[in-house]
């Protein structure tokens, strides 16, 4: 038996009239502004008078550490998001929008997969509703400012040594991430050194995704630091007098995007932040309004659990004052056999002793998830390949470890495959069991906030940091950014810093290399090792295989 692509799949799929979808939430015709006949923004005046509603309740979707074998968080939050709309109850999900980056460089959508996705798929993996093409435009129009202001006698003394802000493209070009702007004379500006970031990573990007309304929006936009006098005082984009005209270009991108499942339930799709130098979730906008529409609101977090679902928590909820009331925590065979050392090429052959030594990954998960005060379900996303003796191997370790695993054939089966986990989910939210905390409180100094999230989800001995680092974040706290939470920025394949240390390493050391501000955004980005800001292209893109076939359709696209 053959098959059928992601995109095969979404293409053969009937689509409902966004309306239809928008009808299923309650939202009106005219508060619905379509992009076409099957996506939609959601007025902000709408938005704006859902305020006094009683919320839903909140799921997230996480994952343990990523593998190159694949775990399916997005797929699994459409097909629970489906499931529980199969099981009678009212769901809506809520997942980030797609850069054009990575969809040109490495195969792999946003969508979901099989038959847990998100139509039209294409669309949505390409320009959408042009949410980033204005995000990219409201970040290089501050850019263009502050060479400007440099340009007509800079009045605010730049020291041009020390602009921090950059330029962005929604593009994987390595051959813009060091450029030297303003050559060929003095018509042309100053020349100095700079470049350029993939549009994901942009703060603005982050800012639009924890903004709570326009004018939050254009408040946090003023506040981001773009450079600093020689005397080291910050500028913001206030000073530039920019904050103003950004928010004009973001307007309409602030209002969340409302499509479709493969089954026709409402699916938010919003922002797409970076999940390192950023906090890696769909808008806070699209999840709060999802909450006061739906009963159930399934969300995801990128990453594994140690990055995505810590950030989601101490830095989404805290700052929107949101709750989980369940997580579920996606797990795959393979991904164990892979954390229990096998490699990638063996993974066919049924391996139990893998699986089991495999899921020491997935225990420190639950057990991390569970300080947090939040129930967690884990959700077994089954794979072809997968073995009876196998599946029960983690159902074991996962019974052992105070939680309950249930698999999942959403992929293959749409809602079908995944009622029970939809059924015990509810179960479960509905049980108000969930006792939410952050981590940490605001006040703790920002050096004892990672040395907290090292500690105690990375299970890391100690944190390493120049004096350097230090200094700067005690200039922070003197400056009054002391209360910020902290996005750690790390690699996702581990809980080390060290990508290749698979399953449940402790006692390692966590070195910081360097101390960011996001000030507009408000957090403070602690970066550990090399973290990439502008990807490149792989060898062979997948752009090379991407085109239009004979019956005006896309190939390509996954
Ligand atoms: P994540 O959100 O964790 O990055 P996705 O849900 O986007 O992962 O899935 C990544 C890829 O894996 C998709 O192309 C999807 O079709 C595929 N995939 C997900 N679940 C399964 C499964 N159970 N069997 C086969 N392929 C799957
Ligand atoms: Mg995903």
């Amino acid at each position: 038996m053959s098959v059928k692509s992601d995109i095969e799949i979404a293409r053969e799929a009937e689509k409902r009239p966004i309306q239809e979808i928008g009808a299923k939430l309650g939202i009106p015709e005219a508060d619905l502004v379509p992009y076409g006949h099957d996506k939609a923004k959601v007025s902000q005046a709408f938005i704006s008078g859902l305020k006094d509603r009683p919320n839903g309740k909140l799921i997230l979707v996480t994952a343990i550490n990523p593998t190159p074998a694949g775990e399916g968080k997005t797929t699994t939050t459409v097909g629970l998001g489906d499931g529980l709309n199969a099981i009678g109850k009212k769901a809506a999900i809520c997942i980030r929008e797609a850069s054009l980056g990575p969809c040109f460089g490495m195969k792999g959508g946003a969508a979901g997969g099989g038959y847990a996705q998100v139509i039209p798929m294409e669309e949505m993996n390409l320009h959408f509703t042009g949410d980033f093409h204005a995000i990219t435009s409201a970040h290089n129009l501050l850019s263009a400012m502050i060479d400007n202001h440099i340009y007509w006698g800079n009045a605010l003394g730049i020291d041009e040594r020390r602009i921090t802000w950059r330029r962005v493209m929604d593009m994987n070009d390595r051959a813009l991430r060091d450029t030297v702007v303003g050559l060929g004379g003095v018509a042309n500006g100053f020349s100095r050194q700079t470049g350029f970031d993939i549009t994901v990573a942009s703060e603005v990007m982050a800012i639009l995704c924890l903004a709570t309304d326009l004018a939050d929006l254009e408040a946090r936009l003023g506040r981001i630091i773009v450079a600093y006098t020689r005397e080291r005082e910050p500028i913001t984009c206030a000073d530039i007098g920019a904050s103003g005209a950004m928010t004009v270009l973001l307007k309409d991108a602030m209002q969340p995007n409302l499509v479709q499942t493969l089954e026709h339930n409402p699916a938010f799709v919003h922002g797409g932040p970076f999940a390192n130098i950023a906090h890696g979730c769909n808008s806070v906008i699209a999840t709060t309004t999802a909450l006061k529409l739906a009963d159930y609101v399934v969300t995801e977090a990128g990453f594994g659990a140690d990055l995505g679902a810590e950030k989601f928590m101490n830095i989404k909820c805290r700052k929107a004052g949101l709750a989980p009331d369940c997580v579920v925590l996606v797990a795959t065979v393979r991904a164990m056999k892979m954390n229990g050392g096998v490699a990638k090429a063996d993974l066919g052959p049924e391996n139990v002793a893998a699986v089991k030594k495999g899921c020491a990954n997935l225990g420190r998960h639950i057990e991390n998830l569970k300080s947090f005060g939040v129930p967690v379900v884990v959700a077994i996303n089954h794979f072809t390949s997968d073995t009876e003796a196998e599946i029960a191997a983690v159902q074991a370790y996962v019974a052992q470890h105070g939680s309950e695993a249930i698999v999942c054939r959403h992929w293959a089966d749409g809602s079908r495959g995944i009622e029970a986990l939809a059924r015990r989910v509810a179960e479960v939210a509905d049980g108000k069991s969930a006792q939410f905390a952050p981590l940490y409180e605001d006040d703790m100094p920002l050096f004892q906030k990672i040395e907290t999230i090292a500690t105690r989800i990375y299970r890391a001995d100690e944190v390493l940091a120049d004096k350097k680092v230090r200094d700067q974040l005690h200039a922070w706290e003197a400056a009054g950014f002391g209360n910020l939470p902290v996005c750690m920025a790390k690699t996702q394949y581990s809980f080390s810093t060290d990508p290749a240390l698979r399953g449940a390493p402790s006692g390692h050391s966590v070195p910081i290399r360097e101390v960011r501000l996001s000030a507009g955004a408000g957090f403070v980005v602690a970066i550990c090792g090399e973290i990439m800001t502008m990807p490149g292209l792989p060898r062979h893109p997948a752009a090379e295989t991407i085109g239009i076939n004979d019956a005006g359709e896309i190939e390509g696209l996954f």
